[in-house]
């Protein structure tokens, strides 16, 4: 994988941040574009947060790329642009344990376990415990620790994580390819399939967005650019927003568009509704063409706005689910 080509702490958080919620195979390219676009942390610091978000684009959890874009102006301004380590390393923004572990062991070779969902279920088959709890975790960190060598400790902790993803996957394990077979409890008592134990998932809403493609005289349309403090921060979208109950969704676009950006609109009709599905919730997002009526733009809650044309998406980063809505309304504004 290309980011094992060396130990150079910068090429390892990246690929580890990047890995957080998203598979190999998506962060392989991204990763790639990435190290050739911004090759040093001096490089990274010095870029705007809008390229850099344009960059992230795809790959979701937008914090991810605000936490890293912070980190490498904390490293330029107080460590002289040397990568951290221990616990200055720990205070870098989005820098939780498994991160932290993960870089300690592999760029600074120190005996540190690296636990993420994988390594949980590896063991959990292999000792037959459940590892849910703070308490569990922390019983699960000494016992890796015990067998974790002094050289290359890194290399026990990737070792485990590629078990993890390769052989020992959630469904369908390979136990007759698995190297410490003759090691595991569950697969010699047959009870692989039970662990790790179900936990009870948690319902998921389904929210109804609606957004407004508002035409001007140049077939240009608006979008609007979300707080950065928000989910999704520093993204451009259509404006728009939840319906509220009892409201109907032209009720609601138009409400919306108000509150947002002081004007007032004619909706026209609605031209296509697209699903996405976030970490803790789904939405669908209902697309409405829109005149504008009166009022003089001024937005409320967003930190920019802009009108484009449809061919300068590209030059823009939205999420996921507004490039979907994209394909809907394209023939409606080319
Ligand atoms: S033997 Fe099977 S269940 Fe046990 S660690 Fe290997 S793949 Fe996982």
């Amino acid at each position: 994988m290309p980011w094992r080509v060396n130990k150079d702490p910068y090429r390892i958080w990246i690929s580890e941040v990047m890995l957080q919620q998203t598979q190999v195979k998506t962060v392989i390219p991204y990763y790639e574009k990435w190290m050739t676009q911004y090759p040093t942390i001096e490089v990274l610091a010095q870029s705007s947060l809008d390229d850099i978000l344009k960059s992230w684009e795809g790959l979701g959890y937008y914090r991810r790329a605000h936490n890293i874009k912070r980190s490498s102006e904390i490293i330029q301004q107080n460590h002289r642009g040397k990568f951290p380590k221990n616990s200055e390393l720990k205070e870098l923004p989005g820098i939780g344990d498994y991160t932290y572990s993960a870089i300690m062991s592999i760029a600074f070779d120190e005996r540190v376990p690296a636990i993420d969902g994988n390594v949980k279920r590896v063991f959990s088959r292999i000792l037959e415990k459940k590892f849910s709890t703070a308490a569990q975790i922390k019983s699960l960190y000494e016992e890796l620790k015990k067998y974790m060598p002094s050289s290359r400790p890194g290399c026990f902790n990737q070792a485990i994580m590629d078990l993890g993803r390769e052989i020992c996957r959630p469904k369908n394990p390979e136990c007759c390819k698995c190297p410490v077979h003759n090691s595991c409890k569950a697969s010699a008592n047959g009870s692989v399939k039970e662990y790790p134990p179900k936990e009870e998932r948690k319902k998921i809403p389904i929210l109804d967005v609606v957004v407004a493609i508002i035409l001007n005289n140049n077939k240009e349309f608006l979008i609007t650019k979300r707080p950065k403090d928000k989910m999704l921060g520093g993204l451009w979208e259509l404006p728009g927003g939840k319906i509220e109950k009892k409201e109907t969704f032209i009720e609601c676009v138009s409400r919306e568009i108000k509150e947002e950006l002081n004007i007032s609109i004619e909706v026209q009709k609605q031209i296509g509704t697209v699903k996405h599905a976030y970490s803790h919730f789904k939405i669908r997002l209902h697309g409405f063409m829109c005149e504008m009526k009166s009022g003089k733009l001024k937005i409320q809650s967003a930190d920019d706005y802009s009108w484009i044309k449809f061919r300068d998406i590209e030059s823009f980063s939205f999420p996921k689910a507004t490039h979907k809505l994209f394909k809907k309304i394209k023939n409606e504004i080319v």
